[in-house]
C-alpha cells in the first residue's frame, strides 16, 4: 500500500496551470509523499453550462482526499455562474481563511520590512453568502448574514492560532460604527471570547482605517480577524505592501476538508507568458504540506525559496534593477528553487515547522443561550413609483390600512425617512420601504401581518418583500431609521 498521502489538484485557470506546473515540480523535487487526482474546475467547465464550475467528480475526489491544492480560476461574469470557490468553502464548511503576509525585506522591496502579520478572514458568511435579488426596476439586493456560531467559530481560530503561534496580539476589524447590529455582533463576540485570552492583546478598528493602517503602518499589526470582504480585500494590500500579490499563499480551513491557494487571481493579463511568480501558490502548497504531516518537506521547500530570493533569482512582479541579479519565468523560478533544496536562508530566519503544527485546532462553540422572540411589526417592501413618487401619495393611501392595530408609522427609500415629514429634496428610487407596527409597538400574529398584507394588496400595490419585526428577550432587534 503506498504511503503517499493522496491529495486533490486543480490547474485552474489563466497562469493557473503554469504556477501549478512549477509548484508541483518543487513538491516532487523536495520529495513530498503525495499522490495527485486532478480534477476539472474553472472556465472550461462554466463554459461546456455546470453552473458550479466543477466536474461532477470533483466533489468525488474533495470528499475522498480531504486535501485540495487549487490554482486560480476565472470566474466568468455575469449572471448564472456560481463563485467556485465560495461554493468549496461553504459546502465543506471551510469557515477560515489563513493569510500569513510577510515582508522579505532587502530582497523584495517593501517600505515596511518588519511586517509579518496574518489576517483570518472568516470564509463562509457575509455579502459572500451570494443571495442577491432584483426587487424592483432599480433596485438590487445583496444579503448580508452574520451569525453568531459562524463569529464565534472564526474568532475562537484567530486566538487559538495566536496562541498556537505565540502570535501576541489580536485585532478585530468591522464596521459596526454603521452596521450595529451585524457587524455590531462580529465585534461583541470578538470582545467577549478576548476575555478567555488574557495574555494575548486585543484591539478593534473601524475597517476603513484599519485598511489604512494596514497600507500605512503594517509592522504593528499581528493578527487580524475580519468578516468575509473586508478579509478579502485587506489581504491583497497587505500582500501588496509587503512587495507583491504574487508572494501570499492561503489556507481554507474547515473540521475535515483543507483547501490551499494562492491568494491573488488567475492574472488573465500574463496568463500563458511564463511571467507569473509561483510563490504564491508554492507558500499556499508549504501550509498544506504542514497540514498533511509532512513539515520537514514543508520547511525544506520554504528555505530553498527563501534562499532563492536572497540570491536575487526573482520573476517580474519582485524583480528590481541592482538588488536583484537576474530577472526569471516562473518555470526557471522553480528550477531555481529545487536547485537550493537542501539549503536555508543565510541572512533570513529560516523556516521552522514541527509535528505540532500539523494537529488540527478543535473549535468548540460555547452552548447557545436560549432567548425570546416576540414578533412586534413588520417592513413591507413596496414597488411603487406613480406620478411625480410624492411619499405623501404612497403614505396616505397606506395609512388606510389597520390590521388588528398594525397601522403604518413611517416609510424609507434607500434607508431615509420620507414619510411622515420627509425633506422635499430627497430623491426617491421606486423601492418603498413601510413599517407597520401597533401604536405601543405590541405583540403580533402571522395573521395579522397576512391580514396587512390582503390589504395592502386591495389597495393595489405591488408588495415585493417582507422582513419581520422582532424583539430579543425585549431589545429590539432590527435599525431605525435614520429620523426615526
Ligand atoms: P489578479 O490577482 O488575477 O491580478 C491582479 C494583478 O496582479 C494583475 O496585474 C496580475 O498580472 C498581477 N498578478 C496576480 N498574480 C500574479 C503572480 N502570481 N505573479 C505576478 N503578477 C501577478 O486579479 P484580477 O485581475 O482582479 O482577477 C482576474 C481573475 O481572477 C478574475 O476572473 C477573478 O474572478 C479571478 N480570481 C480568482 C481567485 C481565486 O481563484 N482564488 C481569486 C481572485 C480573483
Amino acid at each position: 500500500m503506498s504511503l503517499k498521502r493522496k491529495i486533490t489538484v486543480a490547474y485552474g485557470d489563466g497562469i493557473g496551470p503554469e504556477i501549478m506546473k512549477a509548484t508541483l515540480n518543487i513538491l516532487h523535487a523536495a520529495d513530498a509523499q503525495i499522490d495527485i487526482d486532478v480534477i476539472e474546475i474553472g472556465e472550461q467547465v462554466y463554459l461546456k453550462g455546470i453552473s458550479s464550475g466543477m466536474e461532477p467528480g470533483a466533489f468525488e475526489s474533495l470528499k475522498e482526499t480531504k486535501v485540495f491544492l487549487k490554482s486560480p480560476i476565472t470566474t466568468p461574469q455575469g449572471g448564472g455562474f456560481k463563485s467556485l470557490n465560495v461554493t468549496t468553502r461553504t459546502s465543506f464548511g471551510l469557515f477560515a481563511n489563513v493569510r500569513p503576509c510577510k515582508a522579505y525585506s532587502p530582497y523584495i522591496k517593501t517600505h515596511y520590512p518588519k511586517t509579518d502579520l496574518v489576517i483570518i478572514r472568516e470564509n463562509e458568511e457575509d455579502l459572500y453568502a451570494g443571495i442577491e435579488h432584483r426587487q424592483t426596476d432599480e433596485v438590487f439586493q445583496c444579503l448580508k448574514l452574520i451569525s453568531r456560531p459562524g463569529s464565534e467559530k472564526i474568532v475562537r481560530y484567530a486566538f487559538e492560532y495566536a496562541k498556537k503561534y505565540g502570535r501576541k496580539k489580536v485585532t478585530c476589524m468591522t464596521k459596526d460604527n454603521i452596521m450595529k447590529l451585524a457587524d455590531g455582533l462580529f465585534h461583541k463576540v470578538f470582545d467577549e471570547i478576548a476575555k478567555e485570552y488574557p495574555t494575548i492583546q486585543t484591539d478593534h478598528k473601524i475597517i476603513d482605517i484599519g485598511t489604512a493602517l494596514i497600507a500605512e503602518r503594517p509592522d504593528t499589526f499581528d493578527v487580524i480577524v475580519t468578516l468575509n470582504l473586508y478579509g478579502d480585500i485587506i489581504s491583497d494590500v497587505a500582500a501588496q505592501v509587503t512587495g507583491s500579490v504574487g508572494l501570499g499563499g492561503s489556507a481554507n480551513v474547515g473540521e475535515e476538508v483543507a483547501m490551499f491557494e494562492a491568494i491573488h487571481g488567475s492574472a488573465p493579463d500574463i496568463a500563458g507568458m511564463d511571467m507569473a511568480n509561483p510563490s504564491g501558490l508554492l507558500n499556499g502548497a508549504i501550509m498544506m504540506l504542514v497540514h498533511i504531516g509532512q513539515p520537514e518537506v514543508a520547511e525544506k521547500i520554504s528555505n530553498a525559496w527563501m534562499r532563492t530570493l536572497e540570491d536575487g533569482i526573482h520573476t517580474g512582479d519582485i524583480f528590481q534593477e541592482g538588488l536583484s541579479s537576474k530577472k526569471v519565468g516562473t518555470q526557471e523560478f522553480a528550477q531555481a528553487v529545487i536547485e537550493r533544496l537542501g539549503q536555508s536562508p543565510i541572512h533570513m530566519v529560516p523556516a521552522h515547522f514541527d509535528k505540532s503544527d500539523t494537529t488540527p485546532m478543535q473549535i468548540k462553540l460555547k452552548p447557545a443561550v436560549p432567548v425570546k422572540k416576540t414578533l412586534i411589526g413588520v417592513d413591507v417592501f413596496v414597488d411603487w413609483k406613480e406620478g411625480d413618487r410624492d411619499p405623501n401619495t404612497i403614505g396616505e393611501k397606506l395609512r388606510e390600512i389597520n390590521a388588528n392595530g398594525l397601522t403604518l408609522q413611517l416609510i424609507t427609500n434607500r434607508g431615509v425617512k420620507v414619510f411622515p415629514g420627509g425633506m422635499r429634496e430627497t430623491f426617491c428610487t421606486d423601492h418603498w420601504r413601510c413599517r407597520f407596527q401597533t401604536a405601543d409597538q405590541s405583540v403580533v400574529s402571522h395573521r395579522d401581518i397576512l391580514d396587512l398584507l390582503s390589504q395592502v394588496e386591495k389597495l393595489g400595490f405591488d408588495f415585493i418583500k417582507t422582513e419581520q419585526l422582532y424583539a430579543f428577550d425585549g431589545v429590539r432587534a432590527y435599525s431605525l431609521t435614520q429620523g426615526e
